[in-house]
This record gives structure tokens, C-alpha cells and sequence, in this order.
């Protein structure tokens, strides 16, 4: 049985070629960094190297901070939670402003804000499912500390106005925050360019290692660490780097954001996520969640009338096909997608999507092979529904 996976914004396999560069420092060189004999020293070209390639990536300037961290999530947390610190406890701001549809990292840090005071503005998505960057002006205040918007969306892919919003935020004085775990890798990103202060990743994500993540602070720009300890990271994050992670960071960076490889994502990935995606549209009452515009290459969120998500992902998986009903994160409990919620009333749609993640990894015969699977998965699964053979109905307008 051939072996398909299709759920990459949940997490990536590891490039061989990352895997590679990581090999010496488990070892041979494995120093501590900040030890000042020659074991610990050992460590520095690499890690400087992985450095570079990880300003390269987001095009960072010299002059701006990159902080090494576990994950998105600490990265994360460590702005939300510093910037309440730094503006709010100790300051007179006393607001933040988000979406709806983030990943739960930053939901449930503005949430634990909220409890303790902090007011949070949560801006819905249109029916493309994304957000005007006129709805972040209007809602700025005097006491506005930080702007919070994920660069793509993990569950749909759609792309945020990053560049109009860094641009509303800088002319009003407002810290700009955004997660780019979804984008890095898949579409360019420069923080330059787009005024952007802060902002997260993960390289599990870019077919880096699991465990380590990134924090990209501009300069002038204040951050007050979530973890105090040691020096490590100028002070800014206390630890112990895991040297192998982020050597490995540096290069799945490096590999993910050259001209070729996004070259490719935009070419190849994402006639491979059209041809799946059409197939499964030539099915009755199925949708693609949120439009097929402007979002990252490999990704579609498809709701099929009729086919709870999750039976839907026990069929495949049966065939040896990883898909999502959206955020792993999520997925455990068999409420309805946040995300899809997000998307208005209805409440079967927002059971009943299916997400597919591609990857420079996935070839054609993998999708030829999904295709025919999903098809018969559906056939299948409607011939048992209940709700679906009396009502087969058309899906809302609109969406
Ligand atoms: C995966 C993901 C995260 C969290 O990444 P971790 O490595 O689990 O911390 C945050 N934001 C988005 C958009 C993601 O897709």
C-alpha cells in the first residue's frame, strides 16, 4: 500500500540534507556553546552559520535580534506575555488586538491576558477568511500595546495583509506581532519590508527539527524574557541551546527559503494541491473553505456535504493517507473547528472539512494514488450517511 502524507502544516519530515548538518553535534561536537575551552567553541562557526541563514530567510538586519527558542509556541508567548509586562503591567496600554482564527498559542495567551485584566479585540474573518487591514486601524486605540496576526493560516492557508498591516501599525505607533509558522517556507517573507517587530516560527514546519523554533525581534524593539537564567541569547532566553536543533533550524531555513525552493512552491507544490483539489470538486456539494485565492501553495480545507471529517480521515488513513480536519492541536476533542466557526453558521460545513498539507516531498503519483482513495472514501461514507442520502442539499451561498 503506498504511503501518503498530506498533513505537512502539522508538522514536516526532517530534510535528509538537515539531518545531515545536525549529525556531528550529538557526538563529536557537543560542547557546550558557552563553554570557553575548545569543546564549547567547537560549537561556534556552525551555530553563527545557522544564524546568517536564518537572517537570510526573513531578511532581518544586522542590527535585529533572532532569538532561539523551543518551538512557535514559546516564541509566541514570550512577545504576548513580554509586551504585557513591558506596556501594560508597567505601562498605561492596556489593549491588544488579534483574529479569530489564530493558532490556539496565541488565542489562549491573549485568553490568560483577559484573566488578568488585559482587553483583547478579536477580529473576525470575511468569507475569504482573512481579515481587511482597515479592520485593524479602526479598532486601534490609544491604549492599543500590540497587533497579533498570523502571517497564513494553518488550517485554510489563506494569506494575511501582512505588509498593509506592519505599515498601520508603524504609523500609529503600535507593536506589530505576527506568527509566520505557515509562511516560511511557502510564500517569501520579509520583515523588512513589512514593518513587521516580532515574529514566530517553527522548524518543524520547514522540514527543520521538532523542538526548536525562532523569535525575530527588530531593533529598538524591547522584549522581556519569558525564561531568566543563565546568559544565553543576550539574556533574552535562558537555556541551554539545543545546538544540533539549530544548526538543523538554519539549514531547513536556508533549503525552504531560496529563490528555487519557493520557486517550486509557487510552480509545481501548488499545480499538485490544484489537480487534488479539482478532483475533489468535481464531487457534488463540496467546497473549498474560504475560496481558492490567495493562499500558501500547498494547502486546501475542502468541506464534503455529507462526510464527517473525521470518518472521512479513518477511511484514509485505512489507506495509508495523513490528512487533517484542521488543527492537530484541536482535533482531539470532536467540537468544531474554531476556524471554521469562524466562517459563519453552519454549523455542518464546519464539521465536515477535510484539510490536505503537501510538501516539496509529495509527488504526482502520491496525489494520483489520494485522488482515487477520496473519491471512494466518499461514495462510501455518503451511501452510509444518514443526514446526507435525504438532504442532499446545495452549500450556503457565499462561502
Ligand atoms: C504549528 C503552528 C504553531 C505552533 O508551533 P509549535 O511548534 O507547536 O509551537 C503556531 N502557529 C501556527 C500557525 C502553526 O501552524
Amino acid at each position: 500500500m503506498m504511503e501518503v502524507y498530506l498533513d505537512n502544516n502539522a508538522t514536516t519530515m526532517v530534510d535528509p540534507k538537515v539531518f545531515e548538518e545536525m549529525k556531528p553535534f550529538f557526538c563529536d561536537i557537543y560542547g557546550n556553546p558557552n563553554s570557553l575551552h575548545r569543546f564549547g567553541a567547537g560549537t561556534h562557526p556552525k551555530m553563527v552559520e545557522a544564524l546568517n541563514f536564518l537572517y537570510e530567510g526573513i531578511n532581518a538586519a544586522d542590527e535585529d535580534d533572532i532569538i532561539i527558542t523551543a518551538n512557535a509556541t514559546e516564541s509566541i508567548n514570550t512577545v504576548i506575555k513580554g509586551v504585557w509586562i513591558d506596556k501594560i503591567l508597567n505601562g498605561d496600554k492596556k489593549h491588544i488586538i488579534t483574529t479569530e482564527v489564530e493558532h490556539p498559542a496565541v488565542t489562549a495567551a491573549c485568553r490568560f491576558l483577559q484573566s488578568q485584566g488585559v482587553a483583547v479585540t478579536y477580529l473576525g474573518v470575511n468569507a475569504e477568511g482573512t481579515i481587511d487591514a482597515q479592520q485593524v486601524k479602526d479598532c486601534i486605540k490609544d491604549e492599543t500595546a500590540l497587533v497579533s496576526v498570523m502571517w497564513a493560516n494553518n488550517e485554510t492557508g489563506k494569506i494575511f495583509p501582512i505588509k498593509e498591516i506592519g505599515q498601520i501599525c508603524r504609523d500609529a505607533g503600535v507593536l506589530f506581532h505576527t506568527d509566520a509558522t505557515q509562511a516560511i517556507g511557502k510564500i517569501p517573507v520579509d520583515v523588512q519590508d513589512c514593518n513587521v517587530d516580532y515574529l514566530s516560527f517553527s522548524a518543524h514546519k520547514f522540514h527543520g527539527p521538532k523542538g526548536i523554533g525562532g523569535l525575530y525581534v527588530r531593533k529598538s524593539c524591547a522584549l522581556t524574557p519569558l525564561l531568566h537564567g543563565g546568559e544565553q541569547m543576550g539574556g533574552l532566553r535562558a537555556g541551554t541551546v539545543d545546538v544540533a536543533s539549530m544548526v538543523g533550524m538554519g539549514w531547513a531555513m536556508k533549503l525552504a527559503t531560496s529563490t528555487m525552493a519557493l520557486a517550486y512552491e509557487k510552480n509545481h507544490i501548488s499545480k499538485l494541491r490544484d489537480k487534488l483539489e479539482s478532483a475533489i470538486l468535481e464531487l457534488p456539494d463540496t467546497i473549498v473553505i474560504g475560496g481558492t485565492e490567495n493562499r500558501t501553495p500547498n494547502t486546501t480545507l475542502i468541506s464534503i456535504r455529507g462526510v464527517e471529517g473525521e470518518s472521512m480521515l479513518w477511511d484514509l488513513n485505512q489507506k495509508g493517507i495523513g490528512a487533517s480536519t484542521g488543527s492537530a492541536c484541536a482535533s482531539e476533542d470532536l467540537e468544531a473547528n474554531p476556524v471554521m466557526n469562524a466562517f459563519g453558521s453552519d454549523s455542518e460545513l464546519a464539521h465536515t472539512g477535510v484539510r490536505f498539507s503537501l510538501s516539496r516531498f509529495t509527488t504526482e503519483e502520491q496525489i494520483d494514488y489520494a485522488i482515487e482513495v477520496i473519491k471512494n472514501a466518499v461514495t462510501r461514507l455518503r451511501g452510509i450517511s444518514s443526514s446526507y442520502a435525504y438532504a442532499p442539499a446545495s452549500h450556503a451561498s457565499g462561502l
